[in-house]
């Protein structure tokens, strides 16, 4: 019988140390609660950085999973398949979208509005060839390929990497006047996350993203919102635009597209920008492929018909109330929009990290971000019961 350390032992003697877990060894899922090999019980306030806003294996999503992969799995875009078009029709429904196009992970779908800008750029707005410039923020985060790293300001994430990828600018998050004067002739898109989270759940100041908004209207410049992490409900609307009543150019969309099955992608848009995309141009063997389209029309439905986008604004509010009222000199700042919460520490309270181990042994999981933060972001599915469960832990560990 292998014991959990043995686990660990596999993982770290075999593995690629690109990632430093914490060591709970999980082997089943259900709701918000999470096993380990030895039977313990945890509630997952991570949720797989937000792709598990459905909770963990719901059955709902299992059953259509299982059908279609005894049907078909996978034709590759040479061929049609019945799946891709209902999957479009329902999220142009509910996002108000024109267009979609599918992939697989975020970082995919990133990759791709960065190809479908720079070529709108070209032959609709008219910018001279291989001048195009992008515009994103400081302290993104928007995946890790090398393009996507070389335009991110995080040390840890780019360096040893390079050389990168030109044609990018950056400009401070929630600074509306900076994009403003960044914007060139040659600025195609201004890429920004609504709130960012790996960051440590940034929000802007108010009124930021209608500035944005307009400043991109104004120049002719595409507004892309990575919505890949504060879409699907976890800020207590479908899209975090919602809260600003705006609309986006393009939507980037993954991480619960899925409900956390498979890797779903897409690229929402609202203007013709796919349409300058012409066959062979782009692509992917596994994007829009039926299995994944099954997976996401019901991913997509559960999230509506049982009202988790709804349970996720009041739960919001409530476990956000609940850290607030807590009296600790550890804690700097609580902040958060629906279920997408962080608690950052004082400097002197030392690594995060000491902190989510403790969780770890009280039955909570979750992760820090950087040094200071720890992030709070259970499956929209979490009960006010729930959460009155994790706030006896969390009160326990920050106890001074
Ligand atoms: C997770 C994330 C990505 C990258 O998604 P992957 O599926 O890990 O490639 C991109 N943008 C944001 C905002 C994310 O949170």
């Amino acid at each position: 019988m292998m014991d959990y350390k043995d686990y660990i032992k596999l993982e770290e003697e075999l593995g690629a140390h690109n990632y430093k877990p914490l060591d709970v060894v999980l082997n089943r899922g259900k709701g918000v609660w999470v096993w380990d090999v030895d039977g313990n019980k945890y509630l997952d306030c991570l949720a797989a950085y937000s792709a598990i806003n459905q909770g963990h294996c719901h059955p709902e999503i299992v059953k259509t999973m299982v059908e279609q992969a005894q049907r078909l799995t996978l034709t590759s875009r040479a061929f049609r398949n019945d799946q891709l078009g209902l999957l479009y029709k329902e999220i142009c429904d509910l996002t108000n979208s024109h267009k979609v196009l599918p992939m697989n992970s975020g970082a995919e779908a990133v990759e791709t509005v960065i190809k479908a800008v720079r070529k709108w750029g070209y032959t609709i707005k008219g910018v001279p060839a291989d001048k195009a410039e992008v515009i994103v923020c400081e302290n993104n985060f928007h995946g890790r390929t090398i393009t996507i790293v070389g335009f991110s300001t995080d040390e840890n994430s780019k360096s040893g990497f390079g050389p990168f990828t030109p044609g990018f600018k950056i400009i401070p998050f929630g600074d509306a006047d900076a994009l403003e004067s960044a914007i060139s002739p040659n600025t195609v898109a201004f890429m920004v996350e609504p709130i960012q989270g790996e960051a440590g759940v940034i929000i802007p100041p108010k009124g930021y993203l209608k500035d944005v908004r307009s400043i991109c209207q104004k120049n002719n410049v595409i507004l892309i919102l990575d919505e890949i992490q504060t879409g699907l409900g976890r800020t207590g609307k479908l899209l975090a635009e919602e809260h600003d009543g705006i609309e986006s150019d393009l939507t980037l969309i993954g991480k619960a597209l899925s409900g956390g099955f498979y890797p779903v992608s897409a690229v929402l848009s609202n203007k013709e920008v796919l349409g300058v995309l012409n066959p062979g141009e782009h692509g992917s063997t596994f994007g829009g492929n039926p299995l994944a389209c099954a997976v996401a029309r019901a991913a997509l439905r559960v999230l509506i018909e049982e009202h988790m986008i709804e349970n996720a604004a009041a739960m919001g509010e409530y476990f956000l109330s609940r850290l607030l009222e807590l009296k600790s000199s550890y804690i700097k700042e609580v902040r958060g929009k629906g279920l997408m919460l962080a608690v950052e520490l004082v400097p002197e309270a030392g690594n995060a990290r000491n902190f989510t181990e403790k969780l770890m042994t009280l039955g909570l999981l979750c992760k820090e971000t950087h040094e200071h933060t720890i992030r709070l972001a259970p499956p929209l599915v979490v009960t006010r019961e729930e959460i009155d469960w994790a706030m006896e832990r969390i009160e326990t560990v920050l106890a001074t």
